[in-house]
């Protein structure tokens, strides 16, 4: 039997305001245990929440960037469960009426194109952290991060493979950080997700039971976790076992997951609309606005990267996967005007150099005017393509121009034909062997002949010229 994975998220992508959801605590992280907590977020009697209007911009832009319907009514509701982190006993959340619904992005794995459905997007206060330190007989609690303001984004069912689901994630959290309102950082908890998986026999029209994995903290672990969960459903079924519907752990260690709690249904949360909170009306003129003021997209971006500079698909998809990545490569259009040499270069030398260090485009050691001052000398054939590898990892070591390492380092390429040709006498004369092959049409010792002068210059000589001279001089010997 064939069978094939059925796969939805939901992500939580914490929300970069100043302030609260319901307050006015700030959000900013890393402030001494409980410092940003106020009567409001600490759900004592009595207090009300007020609506940050922030929140429901932001929460509108992500909608409309992923082409849902933003609702003109919508409302809060209270998610009722009990858990230390959580002061008043529920989680104000929405529930049947969301900000946004039904709307989808576009991804691309190995070429392939596909839709992902967006079943809904609804804003929700955070929770607060605990604190478990093993030389304690207690555990502690940390009330900063609540009412914290977050977005869930679910998507439907649609994604099929651990591959989608890993670009699915990747392209949110990109739209995510072009609207600027979510820095995506998995690691630091503000972008998180759950994968709910099912696996069904290929083809059938039904769905599976399905578990929901949870403590995927970084792209790998999400892709690793579905990847282990489909074949571990996978070998329950074969050996006549039913998926039992439920939470199951990642455990990033031992490289699987464990059952962690039967899942609950919604009716275990008693959602009911929070009396507290007014029905949250949005009209189409702010609507309008917010659409007004969305920044250019990953998929718009990348259509123009091609239209505008003729680059091809693949080089335009990587150079707007981050916003800052598609600015540190259009600075370097604007002062040298070669897109294929820049994109050649960025994603090449530059993205090597950042993966191997583990930077990002902003903590990059070579900034995006070194770059194109570093292909403006190869241009102005100043120095060779080959000496450029060096310079710039030069420049990476030291954050200096290239202007400054050439002079340093006396690279500067030799151009003097004069100089070369002499240089190509001498060495005819001394290798009267290699000449008499190159007569009898053994071409291949060019390349030996090339080589010697390489050696002689220490690189420097321009290729260009030295194949020229060179040809002319044996063809004359
Ligand atoms: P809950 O609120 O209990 O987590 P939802 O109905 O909101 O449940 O669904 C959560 C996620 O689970 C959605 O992303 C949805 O696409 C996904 N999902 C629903 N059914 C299945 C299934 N059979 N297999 C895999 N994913 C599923
Ligand atoms: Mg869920
Ligand atoms: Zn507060």
């Amino acid at each position: 039997m064939q069978y094939e994975a059925v796969i939805g998220l939901e992500v939580h992508a914490q929300l970069k305001t100043k302030t609260k959801i319901f307050c006015s605590c700030p959000t900013s992280f890393g402030a001494p245990p409980n410092t940003h907590t106020c009567p409001v977020c600490l759900g004592m009697p009595g207090v009300l929440p007020v609506l940050n209007k922030k929140v429901v911009e932001y929460a509108m832009r992500m909608g409309i960037a992923t082409n849902c319907t933003i609702s003109n009514n919508s409302r809060f509701a209270r998610k009722n469960y009990f858990y230390p982190d959580l002061p008043k006993g529920y989680q104000i959340s929405q529930y049947e009426l969301p900000i946004a619904q039904n709307g989808h992005i576009d991804i691309e794995t190995n070429g392939v194109k596909k839709r992902i459905g967006i079943t809904r997007i609804h804003m929700e206060e955070d929770a607060g952290k605990l604190v478990h330190d093993p030389s304690r007989p207690y555990s502690m609690v940390d009330f900063n991060r609540t009412g914290v303001p977050l977005i869930e984004i679910v998507s439907e069912p649609d994604i099929r493979t651990f591959e989608e689901a890993g670009e699915y994630l990747r392209k949110l959290r990109s739209i995510l950080r072009y609207l600027d309102i979510c820095d995506g950082n998995m690691e630091e908890g503000s972008f998180r997700c759950d994968a709910n998986v099912s696996i069904r026999p290929e083809g059938a029209a039904f769905f599976g039971t399905r578990t929901e994995l949870k403590n995927l903290n970084s792209f790998k672990n999400v892709e690793k976790a579905i990847q282990y969960e489909i074949e571990r459903q996978k070998e329950v079924l074969l050996e006549g076992g039913n998926i039992i519907q439920e939470t199951r752990l990642w455990d990033p260690a031992k490289n699987s997951t464990t059952s962690m709690r039967g899942k609950e249904e919604a009716h275990d949360y008693r959602y009911f609309p929070d009396p507290d909170l007014l029905p949250l009306v949005i009209d189409d003129t702010w609507i309008e606005e917010v659409k007004d003021s969305l920044p250019e997209l990953p998929d718009q971006k990348k259509e123009r990267f091609i239209s505008e500079y003729a680059l091809p698909e693949y080089d335009a998809g990587v150079l707007t996967s981050a916003v800052e990545l598609a600015g540190y490569f259009e600075d370097c259009v604007k002062e040298f005007n070669n897109p294929k040499q820049v994109s050649n270069w960025v994603m090449g030398a530059l993205l090597g150099l950042l993966n191997a260090e583990g930077k990002t485009i902003e903590e990059s050691p070579v900034s995006a005017s070194n770059l194109s001052k570093l292909l403006k000398l190869i241009d102005q054939n100043v120095i060779s393509g080959k000496i450029a590898k060096t310079v710039f990892e030069e420049m990476a070591k030291t954050g200096k121009s290239p202007e400054e390492i050439v002079k340093e380092k006396d690279l500067v390429q030799v151009t003097d034909e004069s100089a070369i040709e002499e240089m190509i006498t001498k060495l005819l004369e001394n290798c009267p062997k290699e000449v008499a092959d190159y007569k009898v049409g053994k071409t291949k010792v060019v390349g030996f002949f090339v080589g010697r002068i390489m050696k002689e210059t220490k690189g420097k000589a321009n290729p260009e010229i030295v194949n020229r001279i060179l040809k002319e001089q044996l063809d004359k010997a």
